[in-house]
């Protein structure tokens, strides 16, 4: 018999984690970072391969099926309410943990690391918010900058719908076309899984080991926290009471690509798997998933706001520095945007910290304290972008009125 795909990612997890250990002690861990890990580079290269064709191709054919504008900003106007108010959500329990634990406080670290130009992207989020409107749209497509991407297409999907016969059959039928070519692909790709993630981690495992973690382990265990407390309270309750989902179902369905986001720290390279895990697994359809997934992976980011504020804090409390009310307010602010601002690639979070440190003037060196501990943090916060991205995926296609999905409540 068969394994399930979310089960063999799992035991590929278990396995890199294990080999990663062995490998450190009996010194070969060199190998792995080195030799193994090229599996997994081959891998995401492999995912980011798909991502723009994938993007263009679904979101047109996404919105030419939306049919008419009054659709459009209906479903845009919940896509936009559902991001700012569990990002917030986040930001919130994130805030509410780290002033009630104060990890940082009397901490001594000793592990500071400079981090080389911190300045230089502290300009970043306007230059992000601005960058949405490509001067090139095939220049933004060439170098991969998905927001411009999605922006592009969602205008010329639009704008098909609004052209005379026989073009927007033409073109209609074309995406549609590509479209599933490329989700034939992505799945071909999406089979290599396991191996990928068994090299992402063994590459990560061998490489940080576990003696980083106990200076750090308040820091990690509030942000860990009030991860858990985000995606397994607030999102679940959400999904029960607001769209009637069975939590249970959908992580189920979701499992793939939420262990897969873990693995790749990426939300943008998990995207080809959140499709179709939110398509065939949870029965939404693709003229809503292919319209609040790619938009949800680029700017809809629950775990990364939530870590961003809780570091900010962390970071001033460890420097002695007490921050006000009017201050903390601005962190969560500066979070949100960073968060909106951060891509989905690994370790985006940690470079937009700089934008919250500036805005409310604690040293950029600050970086240096948590970094040794990011790329751990970066998994679990991923994993949390893609929850709640798919979770807000399903509840607009409950509030649409879609009848498909597998994951209602019984
Ligand atoms: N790695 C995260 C993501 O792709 C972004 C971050 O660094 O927080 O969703």
């Amino acid at each position: 018999m068969k394994m399930k795909l979310h089960w063999q990612i799992f035991l590929a997890l278990i396995i890199g984690v294990i080999f990663a250990f062995i490998s450190r002690a009996f010194g070969f861990e060199s190998l792995v970072i080195e030799q193994v890990s090229i599996l997994g580079d081959i891998f995401i290269r492999a995912l980011r391969m798909v991502i723009i064709p994938l993007i263009v191709s679904s979101i047109i054919s996404g919105v030419t099926s939306i049919g008419g504008s009054k659709n459009f900003g209906r479903l845009s106007l919940k896509t936009m309410s559902y991001y700012l108010l569990t990002t917030l959500l986040a930001i919130l329990t994130g805030l509410f943990l780290v002033n009630l634990l104060h990890p940082g406080v009397g901490a001594h670290l000793g592990l500071e690391q400079i981090p080389e130009n911190l300045n230089s992207n502290v300009e970043k989020l306007g230059d992000t918010l601005m960058g949405i409107i490509p001067v090139n749209p095939l220049a933004v497509m060439v170098e991969g900058k998905i927001l411009p991407v999605i922006f592009f297409s969602l205008l010329f999907g639009y704008f098909i719908t609004r052209t005379q016969q026989p073009y927007q059959k033409i073109l209609t039928d074309f995406f549609e076309a590509v479209f599933q070519v490329m989700m034939k692909l992505t799945h071909f790709i999406i089979l290599f899984t396991p191996i990928g993630v068994f090299a992402l981690i063994a590459k990560i495992v061998a490489q940080t080991g576990t003696d980083v973690f106990l200076p750090l382990a308040g820091y990690m265990l509030t942000v860990i926290s009030a991860l858990s407390i985000h995606a397994f309270i607030t999102l679940p309750l959400i999904l029960y009471f607001a769209g009637g989902i069975n939590p249970f179902a959908h992580v189920k369905a979701m499992s793939a690509a939420l262990l897969t986001a873990f693995s790749t720290s990426s939300s943008s390279a998990t995207l080809p798997l959140t499709m179709s895990s939110i398509e065939e697994n949870a029965g939404v359809s693709n003229k809503i998933s292919s319209f609040v997934l790619p938009l949800g992976a680029t700017i809809n980011m629950d775990g990364t706001a939530l870590y961003e504020c809780v570091a900010a804090i962390f970071i001033a409390q460890v420097y002695g520095i007490d921050l006000s009310f009017s201050q903390q307010f601005i962190v969560v602010i500066t979070a949100l945007l960073a968060s909106i601002g951060a891509a989905g690639i690994p370790m985006a979070g940690l470079v937009m910290m700089t934008i919250i440190l500036n805005a409310v003037g604690l040293p950029l060196e600050g970086v240096g304290l948590i970094l040794a501990v990011d790329r751990i943090l970066d998994m679990m916060r991923t994993a949390v972008n893609v929850w709640s991205d798919s979770s807000g995926t399903a509840l607009i296609a409950v509030s649409e009125g879609e009848k498909g999905l597998t994951v209602l409540r019984k």
